[in-house]
């Protein structure tokens, strides 16, 4: 996954284990290995094909029923529910987890029903055969929201559909990092809906990609994304530029990068990039959920 450490949109982070593989583009500079290598000695000992992955602490496995049992003093201080972004540093649907692992996240996820999860994966094509396996309980919690990791175009063809095809009381994506230009929205509105549930997507983010190595984002396809959110009437959060920003945004000298219609970036680093499109900060939040 990208860093998360920081991100905007959760109050905690919980990593039920830790260790994946890489499925696609968007993994390419998964920030999770480069961390599990830095504490491997130089080798990501829990990534890739038969790579054991580590399950975390049992302490660390209690923190979620506190966070649980706190939840009238954090709903007095932000009138809201709080938020959990389940596995910075893994993939929850991942098919080298012991499914006995993923049964145990499961029944602390229904242990704990004043959090919302937040379930993002690389893997949606797994969660409604994984939801059924030994242990699982069929379907999601009623306290989960359902996200899949998009890309590029050809993500958003094979992988929506089938997040719109799976219950859950949210669900959204999250295109970071996004890649190239990507029609979510066709012009007549939202994309078809299989279960027929008359808001299917409840929620996009988009950012560009961080750290060393970092692919730039044509302003453009973050612009697009906005404009078809709006149309839809679907949230949109900007969560980042990453270290390429838009010029138009912080104009100066330094490193850039010229797309092939004349549009250009800088190297800015993800700090001074910040996180305004077109001067505007865009931190939509499914209806009913701010
Ligand atoms: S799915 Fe996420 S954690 Fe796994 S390799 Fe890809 S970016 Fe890294």
């Amino acid at each position: 996954m990208s860093e998360y450490s920081k991100i905007e949109w959760t109050d905690h982070t919980f990593n039920p284990w830790e260790g994946c593989q890489k499925v696609g583009p968007g993994c390419d500079h998964c920030y999770a290995e480069t961390r599990n290598a830095r504490f491997g000695g130089g080798t990501p000992v829990n990534w890739g094909p038969g790579a054991p992955r580590r399950r975390t602490s049992p302490a660390n496995w209690r923190k979620p029923l506190a966070w649980n049992r706190d939840a009238g003093v954090f709903y007095a201080q932000h009138r809201r529910r709080q938020r959990v972004f389940c596995a910075s540093l893994a993939d929850v649907f991942d098919n080298a987890v012991d499914p006995a692992w993923r049964a145990d996240l499961f029944d602390l996820i229904m242990a704990t029903p004043n959090l919302d999860w937040l379930l993002l994966t690389k893997r949606i094509g797994n969660v409604a055969s994984m939801l059924v396996g030994p242990g699982m309980p069929g379907r999601l919690p009623s306290n989960v929201w359902l996200g899949a990791t998009i890309v590029n175009q050809a993500e958003a063809d094979r992988d929506i559909p089938k997040l719109l095809a799976t219950p859950a009381a949210v669900r959204f994506l999250s295109m970071e990092p996004l890649l190239e230009e990507v029609t979510v929205f066709s012009v007549d509105g939202p994309i078809d809906v299989p279960d027929g549930d008359a808001s299917p997507l409840h929620w996009v983010i988009v950012g560009g990609e961080s750290g060393p190595g970092a692919r730039p984002m044509h302003p453009d396809w973050a612009r697009s994304l906005r404009d078809q959110c709006a149309a839809a009437g679907v949230p949109f959060l900007f969560k980042q530029w990453g270290e390429w920003g838009s010029v138009s945004e912080v104009p100066g000298p330094g490193e850039h990068f010229h797309f092939r219609d004349g549009a250009t970036v800088r190297r800015l680093g993800k700090k001074t990039a910040g996180r305004l499109l077109d001067g505007v900060r865009h931190d939509g939040f499914p209806m009913g959920r701010p």
